[in-house]
């Protein structure tokens, strides 16, 4: 049903919203809006920038103009739990909401895609995990919420590695008996050398974004050729991270086909359709090049 339809005869266009703050250099509008154009189905999106201590005035506005759904970018994916009111178990364990959805009693549910994007991509590319060992670096919200994915999938084991060390033991005491999948912290204290073949590594802390000469602190032995690489940044899409990975025989996945997957599953927690993954993946590549 196009706007036009939906304007004159109703039921009137969906409404959907991204907060965070910044968010300039966004594109989840663009992709959204390209999707819907894909659909036929009358969809607004918008994109806000709220101030820290404006979020539950924003948040219960939103909720009057009774939207159908949007996304939550930093730094409020922690801090929209007191005001939604119910959540999903991967926004629950992952301790962050990217995707807000009304439901049918009209009430707001809290969920996390980020980390089922990430594992979609990972699957299509490697298939069976369930022997695999992952080193995760991050544990900030898009670390978390792999991470949970990861354990939900029962891989054999998470090795969490972030700067702030607490932060990763905080969130292993989260997933840890969840499911037979082992769950650990190790230090990272200088650089920290990736040597073992059949490791699946993911770069997920937010070093080189915007700057594609920054990597994190890490080396990669020669003759890696098991090794998967992740990067979960998206632009530049071939990170450092992902240019040494390679050097060494690795095959890597960058973070794009991650945002996309994200951004096509919260399409069909608020529609219920299926959107062209093809049709948005091109809409953040053509974003990207502005
Ligand atoms: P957070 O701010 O929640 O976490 C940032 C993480 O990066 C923390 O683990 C932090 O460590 C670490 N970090 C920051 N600076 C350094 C540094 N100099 N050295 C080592 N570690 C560092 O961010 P998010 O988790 O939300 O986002 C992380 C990245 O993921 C961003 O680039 C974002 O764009 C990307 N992202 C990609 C998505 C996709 O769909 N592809 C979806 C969501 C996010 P510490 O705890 O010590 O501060």
């Amino acid at each position: 049903m196009d706007t036009l339809h939906a304007l004159m005869k109703g039921p009137l266009p969906s409404l959907f919203f991204c907060i965070g703050n910044p968010v300039v250099g966004n594109p989840t509008q663009y992709m959204m809006e390209e999707a819907f154009l894909d659909m036929n189905f009358p969809g607004q999106y918008i994109t806000c920038e709220v101030e820290p201590n404006q979020l539950q005035t924003a948040l219960e506005g939103l909720k009057a103009l009774k939207v159908a759904g949007g996304n939550v970018t930093a730094p409020f994916k922690q801090l929209v739990f007191p005001y939604l009111d119910s959540f999903t178990e991967s926004a629950r364990l992952s301790n962050a909401v990217n995707c807000i959805t009304l439901q049918a009693d009209g009430t707001y549910q809290g969920d996390n895609t980020d980390g089922k994007g990430f594992l979609q991509s990972l699957q299509e590319q490697v298939g069976n995990l369930s022997e695999r060992r992952v080193v995760l670096f991050g544990a900030g919200g898009a670390a978390s919420a792999i991470a949970v994915e990861l354990v939900l999938c029962e891989v054999q084991e998470v090795i969490l590695v972030n700067r702030t060390r607490e932060k990763a033991e905080a969130l292993v005491q989260r997933l840890r008996g969840v499911t037979k999948t082992t769950v650990s912290t190790q230090a990272w204290e200088g650089t920290y050398q990736i040597e073992e073949d059949g490791l699946v590594v993911v770069q997920a802390t937010s070093v080189g974004l915007f700057d594609e000469k920054r990597c994190i602190d890490v080396a990669f032995s020669q003759g890696l050729q098991d090794v998967i690489a992740c990067d979960v940044v998206f632009n530049p899409t071939d990170t450092a991270f992902l240019k040494r990975a390679r050097e060494v025989g690795a095959t890597t996945l960058d973070g794009l086909g991650m945002l996309v997957n994200q951004g096509v599953l919260g399409l069909q927690n608020w529609t219920g359709m299926v959107p062209d993954a093809l049709v948005m993946k091109t809409a953040l590549e053509k974003a990207f090049k502005l």
